[in-house]
């Protein structure tokens, strides 16, 4: 049975401050489930988390702590803007057809974004709750899961509680995010997501701040696929990009994944395309080459990771 579904069977009470909730959170998810939905459960806990947050927001590293009810910080998403939602079928092959729903918007400013056009620029609109229920629930008899991306999903997380909130059928959750949580974000989400599927972008904070716009990237991504491999199941891509990423980058993460993650997925993706902004950077500009695909396969090769299917 998906998480969320099995959440809403631990009662919880609702304490006080967001420090009592945090530490409720946390202690009830070692909980058992019980045999029915409780009222309120756990899931209830973490939309009051939410909430709390949400008017302040550290939903990711960024910490705007900005009143999310009346303006945005850096991800610039106030509302949800749902750009489209459709059966995706050009996921991971175990996915597919995956219900996919592209939010607009993003913590990030990767220069070569491949969805640049809803996560650089506010694009959709906006979905009550209701009519994301109904999407997900006339879609079930074609897809395997409800797959929140974007963008990023990170910046709409209270949107997405009370969505499935309000969803009541057994479809698995699947997280697909660039991983810079905040670690009050990765608490709420245990217990949520069934699957996290994540973006590991680089082994060097230098070229994650020149390129993606994000500070202290390795320490906080590490950190975030630890907590989450605790947590369910996990997929890693690995977006292959042009030049000396291949040398410097490809190795450390694959060093990292074989270390700390080892049962996790690995999907390492030659489609790199120099998207958006990527033209301004000459070692950015142009797709990979044979050879370079080869050479990431061998090292790919050196670490005893588990690669999804195609290897
Ligand atoms: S989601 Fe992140 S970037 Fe967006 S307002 Fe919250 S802390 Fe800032």
């Amino acid at each position: 049975m998906a998480k969320f579904l099995l959440i809403k069977k631990i009662e919880a009470e609702i304490p006080e401050t967001l420090e009592e909730k945090l530490h409720l959170n946390d202690e009830l998810i070692k909980k058992p489930y019980g045999d029915m939905e409780k009222e309120p459960n756990l899931l209830d806990l973490k939309i009051e988390i939410a909430k709390e947050i949400f008017k302040k927001c550290i939903f990711c590293e960024r910490r705007c702590e900005v009143d999310r009810y009346r303006e945005s910080g850096f991800c610039r998403v106030k509302s949800p803007l749902i750009s489209c939602a459709f059966p995706h079928y050009g996921e991971e092959r175990m996915l597919v057809p995956s219900g996919t729903i592209f939010f607009s918007g993003c913590n990030a400013n990767c220069v070569f974004c491949q969805n640049w056009d809803i996560s650089q620029y506010l694009n959709g609109e906006e979905w009550s709750a209701e009519r994301l229920v109904n999407w997900i629930t006339e879609m079930r008899h074609i897809i395997k899961n409800v797959n929140f991306v974007g963008g990023e999903p990170t910046p709409n997380l209270l949107y997405i509680l009370e969505v499935l909130k309000k969803l009541n059928i057994d479809i698995p959750v699947i997280w697909n995010s660039n991983f810079y949580m905040s670690e009050e974000t990765m608490s709420i989400l245990n217990g949520v997501v069934d699957i996290y599927l994540s973006d590991f972008k680089y082994a060097d904070n230098e070229k994650a701040l020149k390129y993606s716009n994000l500070p202290n990237y390795w320490e906080i991504v590490t950190r975030n696929h630890k907590i989450a491999y605790k947590q369910c199941e996990m997929i890693i891509r690995i977006l292959v990009l042009p030049g000396k990423w291949i040398e410097e980058d490809l190795p450390e993460i694959l060093n990292f994944i074989e270390k700390n993650l080892p049962e996790a997925k690995v999907n390492l993706m030659p489609q790199y395309r120099p998207e958006w902004k990527a033209g301004i950077y000459p070692e950015l500009s142009r797709r990979i080459t044979g050879e370079e695909w080869k050479r990431a396969l061998e090292i790919l090769s050196w670490y005893s990771v588990r690669c999804i299917e195609k290897y």
